[in-house]
């Protein structure tokens, strides 16, 4: 059983939700992205959005702390914030950075306060990409609410007491939502035993390691920190900035070794992490099967054709 909006109903709702705190929406510019929302009417909700929302839970860049001689302050992370319009692939991404964040070995602090004062409410796509295959990635409905769009109304699924709390007063409505299938499907089997095939080879022979799969991945979260002196060396400031497994000296170590020295090193070692590696600590693909990877890599590389030709 779900509730039922009605779509002119949807600012009020939205500016209540808002009074709660920050409001993330997707907004339509030159593309669309979610932004921090002054006006609701901004809110664009036709588009899949270029950029998932991970900005707001993994910064691109951010101070961490601040070192004065021996004081040191520490960033607050503060006020609760409401997504909306995110789409199930997105949804899933933050669940499974949660497991390296919050779950894993070394949580995050910052990550973790972020997401705990966090609503999630979805929003369902109705004609995914052409480079979407969701479908075959075990997607889960982990959110608040969740919205379909039903003509002159939304159909909302309640997915936790945080969302039911929020629809309490909307009327009930019975729906069963058709599910939107992907053209796309990978077969994820076939990687396994593929580790060392000249497929790799031809796959990155137009990667230019420019990194743009990590910064359009809304589970990729590898970052690096360093510190930011000035010229006493006693004051400054720790920062944290999202690094790139594409990148050449990502695994570079003292001395100057470098372990994934070759592009096809790298970008096996992407897809591998992301579909099995992942998997095998934390029992969940790390790819939500978004496409966005694909669909906005300069040279068009497609893992996913690649997998599903192995034989
Ligand atoms: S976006 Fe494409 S070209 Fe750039 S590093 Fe990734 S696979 Fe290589
Ligand atoms: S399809 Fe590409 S961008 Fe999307 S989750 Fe998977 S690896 Fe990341």
């Amino acid at each position: 059983m779900g509730k039922l909006l009605k779509k002119e109903d949807l600012t009020r709702f939205l500016y209540k939700l808002r009074q709660r705190g920050d409001l993330i929406a997707p907004v339509k510019t030159n593309t669309t992205r979610f932004e921090k929302i002054n006006d609701i009417k901004k809110i664009s909700l036709e588009d899949i959005p270029q950029f998932s929302p991970k900005k707001f839970f993994v910064p691109q860049k951010e101070t961490i702390l601040k070192y004065d001689d021996n004081k040191i302050s520490h960033k607050k992370i503060m006020g609760e914030k409401i997504i909306f319009g995110i789409r199930l692939c997105d949804i899933n991404a933050l669940h499974r950075m949660d497991k390296v964040f919050i779950e894993g070995d070394n949580p995050d602090t910052y990550y973790k306060k972020r997401r705990e004062n966090t609503i999630l409410i979805g929003y369902n796509c109705e004609k995914p990409l052409k480079t979407c295959f969701c479908e075959s990635m075990n997607l889960e409905p982990v959110y608040d609410l969740f919205f379909y769009n039903m003509g002159n109304y939304y159909y909302i699924e309640v997915g936790s007491e945080k969302g039911s709390k929020l629809v309490s007063r909307l009327k009930d409505y019975e729906y069963d939502p058709v599910q939107i299938r992907c053209e796309k499907k990978l077969n994820k089997k076939l990687l396994l035993r593929h580790h060392q095939k000249n497929v790799w080879s031809k796959l990155t022979k137009d990667c230019v390691s420019c990194g743009k799969c990590n910064t359009m991945c809304p589970s990729c979260y590898c970052f690096t920190i360093r510190d930011e002196n000035d010229e006493t060396l006693r004051r400054g400031e720790r920062v944290k900035e999202w690094d790139s497994c594409q990148y050449k000296d990502f695994t570079q170590v003292a001395g100057g070794f470098v372990f994934r020295e070759t592009r096809k090193d790298r970008l096996r070692h992407r897809i591998y992490h992301k579909l099995l590696y992942f998997r095998q600590k934390y029992q969940k693909d790390m790819c939500v099967g978004c496409g966005r990877c694909i669909t906005y890599c300069p040279s068009k590389i497609d893992f996913v054709e690649a997998i599903n030709k192995l034989r």
